[in-house]
């Protein structure tokens, strides 16, 4: 039987509607084709230049539209010269983060035979692991209201139960699914600095408990400096790791390192019944309106929705066109004569979709 499922589309600002449109071309195809399912977008003006225009950053309607839709797809919102009367930065995304509970930052580091990174790799290895940032405590907890004197400044790092409980879960949940899928050994990180703070003992004990429920998974440890290291020396070791707010903040920029840049990288803030999937990436106004932008993170996080949205309901077809749509960009990267400025190549965002498309449906 077809269910259909509504997306939530926010073109957003710069770059954005650019990489939003050739993404949202290849979902309708795939929707079209399939049998078990069918999509139906619905736009949701919000960002910079509509607060511009407007004095709105994220209309009432568009985030009714984010609380209706099955899932919401967002590429990239703000700009350097359009601020809010005190100075900060027009982010929406930081919004929908807050109040639908997205506490789980997903990012996906891969590095298949073929792709450029910095990294002097062994021929034969591949990266393959799973960041997993909690998005709504940690460091960032007072964000904006830390108290400052004149000498002295100090911020709460937040661990609480019910979140870092809802963490961990997804965290196992999503080992298991890779195990069960033939894309990890089964084994979660908890990357922590329970050797120095108490709230890490805290973080930790909670990350056992969870760990003791699944005899069929690997539970490991690892001190945040550590991990970096590692994640320079052996990244191929991690499968999944899970880790608080500031700490995946800049171990998510490490991961877009070595994937060999930002136009790559896709990611995803998920909650227990709402999800956004977005490029790791910002609005890039620098190259906004010249089809430099290379769509590729766009696309592979559409990949990571169907993928999503498969797995809670159980829509095989879903899941497969997510895994052939993340094949289909990894074997234009691999080919390489098809990328855009920021890979090394000279092709248009267009030219670099269409390739997708190729590669996707043997199109010509
Ligand atoms: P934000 O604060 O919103 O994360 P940022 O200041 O980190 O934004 P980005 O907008 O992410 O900046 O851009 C950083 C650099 O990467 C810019 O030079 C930009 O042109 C480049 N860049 C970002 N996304 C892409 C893309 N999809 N394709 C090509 N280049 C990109
Ligand atoms: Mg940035």
């Amino acid at each position: 039987m077809t269910k259909t499922f509504d997306i939530a589309v926010f073109q957003g600002d710069g770059i954005g509607p650019e990489i939003m449109e050739p993404t949202v071309d290849i979902l309708t195809r795939l929707g079209s084709a399939a049998t078990q399912y069918n999509l139906t977008f619905t736009n949701a003006p919000a960002g910079a230049a509509h607060y511009a225009k407007t004095g709105e950053s994220l209309p009432d309607a568009s985030m009714a539209a984010a609380r209706a839709a099955d899932a919401i797809l967002l590429s990239a919102m703000g700009l350097p010269d359009v601020r809010y009367e005190d100075g900060t930065e027009i982010s929406p995304q930081i919004d929908l983060r807050k109040a639908l509970t997205l506490f789980a930052g997903v990012r996906p580091v891969t590095v298949k035979k073929g792709q450029k990174t910095p990294l002097n790799m062994p021929a034969d290895r591949e990266i393959d692991f799973v960041l997993i940032r909690e998005s709504t405590e940690g460091l960032f907890h007072t964000q904006g209201r830390g108290e400052v004197t004149k000498d002295e400044a100090r911020e709460t790092l937040l661990i609480t139960r019910d979140i870092s409980e809802k963490l961990f879960r997804f965290a196992f949940d999503l080992a298991k699914t890779r195990k069960d899928t033939g894309r990890g050994p089964g084994k979660v990180t908890c990357v922590d600095k329970a050797n120095v703070f108490r709230a890490f003992a805290f973080f930790r004990e909670m990350f056992d408990a969870e760990a003791a429920k699944h005899p069929d998974l690997t539970a490991d440890h690892a001190y945040v400096d550590a991990t970096a290291l590692w994640m320079v020396q052996k990244p191929w070791d991690f499968d999944v790791m899970v880790t608080e707010n500031m700490f995946g903040d800049i171990l998510s920029d490490l991961g877009a390192g070595l994937m060999g840049g930002l136009g790559v990288a896709p990611s995803a803030d998920i909650g227990l019944e709402h999800a956004v999937f977005q490029p790791c990436h910002g609005s890039a106004p620098d190259i906004a309106g010249q089809g430099l932008a290379n769509p590729f993170a766009m696309i592979l996080s559409a990949a990571m929705m169907l993928d999503w949205m498969g797995i809670k309901h159980d829509n095989v077809e879903m899941r497969q066109d997510g895994e052939r749509l993340r094949e289909a960009v990894e074997g234009v990267i691999a080919q390489g004569d098809i990328l855009t400025r920021d890979l090394g190549g000279s092709a248009t965002t267009q030219v670099a979709a269409a390739a997708v498309q190729r590669a996707l449906f043997g199109d010509e």
